[in-house]
């Protein structure tokens, strides 16, 4: 990706995919070419995400960068104004709001760099995230490797049988499935499908009639 940039114009990226996809790695790539380009970064994660380092943000592949950890979208605000790009991870433990925030930012002239996670642990689309890619410039789909058969995985399976839509964790309870791997949750496949026959309750969960 290399917009022609002009003065004053920000845009947003937004990279987006499943769990270990390396949604962080690239957004740090991303922000550590900006420093080597003399720019002031700034870059933020909510704090309902405390897996790693308070101050940094840490991919699974240990890569980390200082960070500043925000409750709600508004403070990202307060404290980038003097930054020519602000960096935002985990994204989708954002309030609704961040999406009139990243359109602010841009407005203001900014790069803003989102990452988050596109689809929760049923494989439905996390909010704010499909917003973000709605406004966005730039979009990145970032797939991981399916551990069941090694295709590309666009899906978070949820090994434990927690059922809230946010529960942190990391290898010990999520794993990366393509989409003919994933199982949804129970309590999914128990409204669409009473036999227990995994394909078609996959089908079931997953009707292609989008339109
Ligand atoms: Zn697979």
């Amino acid at each position: 990706m290399h917009p022609i940039i002009q003065r004053n114009v920000g845009w947003i990226e937004v990279i987006c995919g499943c769990m270990f996809s390396g949604k962080t790695e690239e957004l740090i790539r991303r922000l550590r070419r900006a420093v080597i380009a003399r720019q002031k970064v700034e870059i933020f994660k909510p704090k309902v995400d405390n897996r790693y380092g308070e101050d940094h943000i840490v991919s699974h592949s240990e890569a980390k960068i200082h960070s500043l950890m925000v409750e709600d979208p508004r403070e990202i605000l307060e404290h980038s104004l003097e930054s020519q790009v602000v960096g935002i991870d985990e994204a989708q433990f954002f309030k609704e709001n961040i999406v009139e925030i990243c359109n602010k930012l841009a407005n203001m002239g900014k790069r803003v760099i989102v990452a988050g996670l596109d689809m929760d642990y049923r494989g439905k689309p996390f909010e704010p995230i499909p917003q973000l890619l709605a406004i966005a410039e730039y979009i990145t789909k970032s797939h991981a490797v399916c551990v069941r058969c090694g295709n590309p995985a666009t899906f978070t399976q949820r090994t434990s049988k927690d059922s809230a839509r946010v529960v942190v964790g990391a290898h010990d309870i999520y794993e990366a499935r393509c989409r003919h791997c994933f199982e949804p949750p129970p309590e999914d496949t128990k409204r669409t499908n009473s036999h227990p026959d995994k394909n078609k309750q996959e089908v079931n969960a997953h009707p292609k009639t989008d339109s």
